[in-house]
């Protein structure tokens, strides 16, 4: 299933191992439409990685027409426990890989590779065999209330879906839009970014080797304008789950409403609080707050990067902040002793770095880091900026980068404001040692999740996803079924 010229060669840590570098449709890695291909680059050294066949519409066409003839002929015919079979034995094989796995994601992302298997490859294995169980499982309800009449709802597969995803954690993402879409009897394209598409094609031969059959899971990376536009405006696609910037997802809910008013749910950007009160303990809210902006590189959505400290604690707190930030040591991704890798691209660097001038020059205190690190590859010392005005851009953007903001606060009143106080909503956390308050001030938080006392915990069991402009829809969890499920409701009349 793989010509001669999908597999290239690439230096994976120490060793040379081959990649797939072809769009998989139909079970088979094949060239795109028009013949273009696209660079993929290691962010550590700016050097090209590979070259990956680039998709378009017509490759967006051909992947649309052999998921929908697969649906009505084959995986529709699938029962529920197959289905979880397959989902499982998918997640062994990248077990299996996981070395190989978390290397190719480490050199196309940046991130390191002994997080890359530890964190993204854990947490995807987790979350396949996780809606591996839940497929035999889709149940609907009984209503017996009217003596004549017979009631019962069908949680219904909606057939074919697009699922576009980002670079920030690719295997991740695949598998939190894989392993429910599956699970519910879906097929579907999946879009990796253009930035990050090896992982995506990697685990597509896993896919087919796990009996999945051919038809069920095509991934073709390419552009969001081209590739990722043309998925969202297919006729024959009736869902799409989309994760990645609010400014794309706006574009991506609009594609929908022009097309065919597909079913959307968007995973968006975000700009979280984290409320460190008077009674936290510092050393803890210090860690996670480090937890919550520096891991991968604040390149995570939910990250922390507005923390309120509350003014009495605020000399101690920063005074700790400072040293767990300069104790992030940056080097190359295949170094066991590196923390943070470089970040994705050029483009992203200097948009940081821009940001990080902007703070300063709108009056913040720079308290360590503010510079690129080196000359080769797109790294960035770990920032914290204090006195940041609520009006500031750095303080109500999202920067996508190893950049925190930081802010006091007098009275939980004002600080529930200010936290509220944003167009975004997919995360916050608070640190506090009282239970009431904790319960409290989370009531009150507007955002999909809130931490207390941590910052950045996943599981696949809990949802995940935003308030307000963060998007809608939750992934993970039995929350996650309803994003690829349909309700029928059967009326059987039992009198006359
Ligand atoms: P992006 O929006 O530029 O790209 C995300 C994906 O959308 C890519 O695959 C891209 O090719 C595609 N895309 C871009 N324009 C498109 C269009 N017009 N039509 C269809 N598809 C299009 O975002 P990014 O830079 O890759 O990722 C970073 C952003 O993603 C951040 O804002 C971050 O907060 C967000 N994000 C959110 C979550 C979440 O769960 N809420 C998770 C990860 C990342």
């Amino acid at each position: 299933f793989a010509s001669a010229s999908d597999l290239v060669d690439v230096q994976l840590g120490k060793e040379i191992s081959k990649v797939h570098t072809g769009l998989f449709i139909n079970g088979s890695f094949v060239k795109s439409a028009s013949g273009k291909t696209f660079k993929t680059f290691n962010p550590a050294n700016g050097e090209v990685i590979a070259e990956v066949q680039e998709g378009d519409k017509a490759d967006i066409e051909a992947a649309v027409k052999t998921a929908k003839a697969t649906y009505e002929n084959v995986w529709s015919k699938v029962e529920g426990a197959e289905r979880g079979r397959l989902l499982w034995r998918l997640a062994d094989l990248m077990e299996r890989d996981i070395k190989k796995l978390a290397a190719l994601e480490a050199l196309d992302n940046g991130k390191t590779a002994a997080v890359a298997e530890a964190g993204d490859l854990r947490l995807a294995i987790d979350c396949l065999k996780y809606y591996a169980g839940w497929a035999d499982k889709i149940e609907g309800k009984v209503n017996m209330d009217k003596s004549t009449y017979m009631n019962y709802t069908r949680h219904e597969p909606i057939g074919v879906v697009g699922q576009i995803i980002p670079w920030n954690f690719p295997i991740l993402m695949f598998a939190w839009k894989l392993g429910p879409a599956l699970a519910c009897g879906n097929v579907t394209i999946v879009k990796p970014s253009e930035k990050t598409p090896l992982t995506a094609l990697a685990i597509a031969a896993p896919v087919k080797e796990a009996g999945i059959p051919d038809g069920v899971v095509n991934v073709v990376p390419g552009y969001g304008p081209t590739a990722g536009a043309a998925l969202t405006a297919h006729p024959d696609v009736h869902k799409i789950a989309f994760t990645g910037s609010t400014r794309a997802g706006r574009i991506v809910m609009e594609g929908a409403a022009k097309s065919n008013l597909k079913k959307v749910s968007l995973e968006l950007g975000g700009k979280s609080p984290a409320i460190v009160f008077d009674d936290a303990d510092i050393d803890q809210a210090v860690n996670w707050c480090k937890v919550g902006i520096f891991f991968n590189h604040g390149q995570t959505c939910c990250a922390s990067s507005r923390v309120f400290v509350h003014e009495s604690i605020k000399d101690k707190f920063l005074a700790a902040y400072k040293k767990a930030a300069e104790s992030i040591k940056l080097g190359d991704q295949f170094d066991p002793t590196t923390d943070q890798g470089p970040q994705i691209d050029e483009t992203q660097l200097n948009t940081i770095l821009s940001y990080i001038e902007h703070g300063k020059q709108e009056g913040a205190t720079l308290v360590t880091g503010g510079k690129r690190a080196g000359t080769k590859g797109y790294f960035v010392e770990p920032t914290i900026l204090a006195d940041v005005k609520d009006t500031a851009k750095i303080w109500q953007e999202e920067i996508f980068g190893p950049v925190v903001a930081v802010s006091t606060f007098k009275t939980e009143e004002e600080v529930l404001k200010r936290a509220n106080d944003s167009n975004y909503g997919l995360a916050a956390s608070l640190f506090t040692k009282d239970l009431n308050r904790a319960v409290r001030v989370s009531n009150k938080l507007q955002a999909g999740t809130v931490w207390v006392n941590c910052h950045n915990v996943f599981d696949q069991n809990t949802p995940f996803g935003g308030y307000k402009e963060s998007g809608f829809g939750r992934e993970l969890g039995e929350y996650a079924l309803e994003l690829y499920t349909q309700v029928k409701t059967v009326k059987i009349n039992l009198g006359q």
